[in-house]
């Protein structure tokens, strides 16, 4: 077990040092730094966004701007510790003002993503936003017809020689442009509570107690 578990940390280093190196799409060239993913390696749960926006290129950190802020708030409100969770995004540079990233960097990126996928073997992958969900539903030989038609509805896959549920949701930019998605993001959150608390029966303490916790949704949504 020890060592599996070293093994798992030697490929997620040497993965994050080829990310911080790559030069394989042209988005290298405006960045600061290079953004891997970071997190638990043994969680049952990983979050997936699209790229990297200002503040994750000037730490190198994924999801550290506004986004992030209210991911982790998310997280809070249904008693999930960000550390104890994995978050990655499909690219790994942030494309220049933010715009979407172009099919060539995806692909040029995504085996990144893949390895990532492989060493955490996740239970349930939380896709945000409808880049990522159509990056992962693809690997499995499925389109999606928009984010807002299937967001919320858990879906298993076969992703590489393992099952795996995926639940789409709404990006935490979009609902921090549009207060409107925000019912539907906090309701698929309480769906993620749920889903975590069927599977984790074995891994204790993922799930905290939510008592009090929406409070630090507040500061988003009103
Ligand atoms: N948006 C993303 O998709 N990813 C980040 O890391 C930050 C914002
Ligand atoms: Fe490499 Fe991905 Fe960055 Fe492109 S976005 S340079 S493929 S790490």
């Amino acid at each position: 077990m020890v060592s599996d578990e070293n093994t798992k940390y030697q490929q997620y280093l040497a993965l994050r040092e080829k990310i911080l190196n790559c030069r394989k799409c042209d988005l290298w060239r405006n960045r600061t730094n290079a953004v891997p993913g970071e997190g638990d390696l043994n969680s049952i749960i990983m979050f997936i966004g699209e790229a990297p926006g200002r503040q994750e290129d000037i730490e190198g950190r994924p999801f550290v701007g506004p986004a992030g802020k209210l991911l982790t708030s998310l997280l809070e409100s249904i008693g999930l510790r960000r550390e104890l969770v994995y978050i990655t995004n499909v690219v790994k540079c942030r494309p220049p003002g933010n715009r979407d990233p172009k099919p060539i960097e995806i692909s040029s990126c995504a085996p990144y993503l893949n390895a990532e996928i492989k060493i955490i073997r996740p239970k349930l992958i939380v896709t945000l936003g409808r880049h990522s969900s159509s990056y992962i539903f693809s690997l499995a030989g499925m389109s999606i017809s928009g984010i807002s038609k299937i967001r919320g509805s858990l879906r298993k896959i076969r992703l590489f020689d393992f099952d795996v549920l995926v639940l789409p949701t709404y990006h935490p930019a979009a609902a921090l442009y549009n207060p409107r998605l925000k019912d539907a993001l906090q309701e698929d959150f309480k769906k993620i509570y749920n889903i975590v608390s069927q599977i984790s029966e074995g891994s204790k303490g993922l799930i905290r107690g939510t008592k009090g916790r929406q409070s630090s949704l507040d500061e988003f949504f009103n």
